[in-house]
C-alpha cells in the first residue's frame, strides 16, 4: 500500500479506533498517542484503546485519554500501530477486526501484514518514525505534543539513538523538535534512564542468575511469578532487564524469561552483531527485529531454558 491509500482512508473515515501490542512499550504507546492527538487535531472522533502500560507513560500528552475498551461502534477504520499480528492485540483484537477498513503501520520485518492496507517499512528504527512521513503526508503539523509522543517512540526503540536503525532523519527530526521547543532531555531521562524500584529489585535478581554458555556467547536468566510479586512488580517493570545480558563483552544473544502462568513463559531474546533473533523468535510463532525479539513458550522452565538455548547454539559463528 502507499501513503495515498491511508491519507485516503483516513480522509474518508469519521470514527476511528487506534490500537497496539500487548504491554505496549514506548514506540508502542508513543506511536499510538501521537496518532491519536494528530487525527484528533483534524477533528475524527477517535478512540485509542490499548492494554494496560507503564505508569512511566503516564506523563505523554493524551496519557490520560486512553480507553481499556471500545465504544461498542463498528468503527470507520481501526488503525494498528507498532503490532506484527492480531494475536498481539490481545484481546483487543475482535474491536479492530469488526472496523469497516483496517490499517497497520509498522516496522516489524515479521509483519503478517494482518490488515487491510499495511504500511510496513522494516528499516524505520522505531514506527513513531513512519508517522513522521504519514503525517506530513496527511498535512498535519506535528506540535509539542504530538513530537513528544514520537520521541518517545524512537529514544526507546533505538536504545536512546544507539542502535543501527538510527538514521539522518531521526536527528533532522529531533533537531526539529528541539527548535520547537520539545524537551529532549527530559524526555529521554523520564522514558530511559528512570528506573522503578521494582525493576532494580527485578534487576539484582536477573543479574544473580545470570549463567554464561557456550563459551560466554549466550547468556540466560528468568524471573518468576513469585520475583514478579516479592516486588511489586507492575506492567512494564520487566522493561530492560534483557539486555545486561547482551552488553557483556562477548556475549552475542542474551536469553530472558518471564514466568506469566505456571508452564507459560515470555521469552526476550537480543542479540549484539550477527545472530537474527527475530527467526529463532518466528520458529516459536513469535517474531520483532533482528536483534531485538520475543515469542511465547508453553512448557516448564528446564525445557523452555534448553529449546532456546539449543536454537540459539545453532546460529553463533
Ligand atoms: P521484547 O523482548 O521487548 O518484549 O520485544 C522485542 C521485540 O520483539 C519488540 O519489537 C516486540 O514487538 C517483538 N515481540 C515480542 N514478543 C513478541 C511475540 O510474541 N510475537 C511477535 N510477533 N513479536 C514479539
Ligand atoms: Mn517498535
Amino acid at each position: 500500500m502507499t501513503l495515498d491509500d491511508i491519507k485516503r482512508e483516513i480522509e474518508n473515515a469519521n470514527t476511528i479506533l487506534i490500537e497496539t501490542h500487548e504491554t505496549p512499550d514506548g514506540d508502542a504507546i508513543g506511536s499510538s498517542l501521537a496518532m491519536y492527538l494528530a487525527l484528533k487535531s483534524i477533528g475524527k472522533d477517535v478512540d485509542i484503546v490499548i492494554p494496560t502500560h507503564s505508569r512511566a507513560f503516564n506523563f505523554l500528552p493524551g496519557a490520560n485519554e486512553i480507553k481499556t475498551e471500545g465504544r461498542g461502534i463498528k468503527y470507520d477504520l481501526g488503525i494498528a500501530l507498532d503490532c506484527t499480528d492480531t494475536k498481539r492485540l490481545k484481546g483487543y483484537e475482535p474491536f479492530f477486526e469488526e472496523a469497516k477498513t483496517t490499517i497497520c503501520i509498522d516496522h516489524h520485518g515479521s509483519n503478517k501484514m494482518f490488515a487491510d492496507f499495511n504500511y510496513v517499512d522494516p528499516v524505520a528504527p522505531a514506527c513513531a518514525q513512519i508517522l513522521i512521513i504519514v503525517l506530513r503526508k496527511l498535512g498535519i503539523e506535528i506540535d509539542k505534543e504530538i513530537g513528544t509522543c514520537i520521541l518517545t517512540g524512537i529514544i526507546t526503540d533505538t536504545g536512546g539513538f544507539k542502535y543501527d536503525g538510527v538514521t539522518t532523519e531521526t536527528f533532522e527530526f529531533v533537531a526539529e523538535l528541539l527548535r520547537k521547543g520539545v524537551k529532549v532531555s527530559d524526555t529521554y531521562k523520564r522514558v530511559l534512564q528512570t528506573k522503578s524500584k521494582a525493576n532494580f529489585l527485578l534487576t539484582k535478581k536477573v543479574i544473580d542468575r545470570m549463567e554464561f554458555l557456550e563459551d560466554g556467547k549466550i547468556t540466560f536468566t528468568y524471573i518468576t511469578k513469585q520475583d514478579i510479586e516479592e516486588v511489586n512488580a507492575e506492567e512494564g517493570d520487566h522493561e530492560g532487564l534483557v539486555e545486561f545480558g547482551r552488553d557483556v563483552e562477548g556475549v552475542e544473544v542474551s536469553i530472558f524469561l518471564r514466568e506469566i502462568e505456571e508452564g507459560e513463559y515470555k521469552a526476550s531474546l537480543r542479540s549484539k552483531d550477527y545472530v537474527n533473533v527475530s527467526d529463532i523468535c518466528i520458529m516459536f510463532a513469535g517474531g520483532g527485529h533482528e536483534k531485538a525479539a520475543g515469542c511465547t513458550i508453553n512448557m516448564p522452565l528446564e525445557e523452555a531454558k534448553e529449546k532456546m538455548i539449543s536454537h540459539v547454539k545453532t546460529y553463533l559463528k
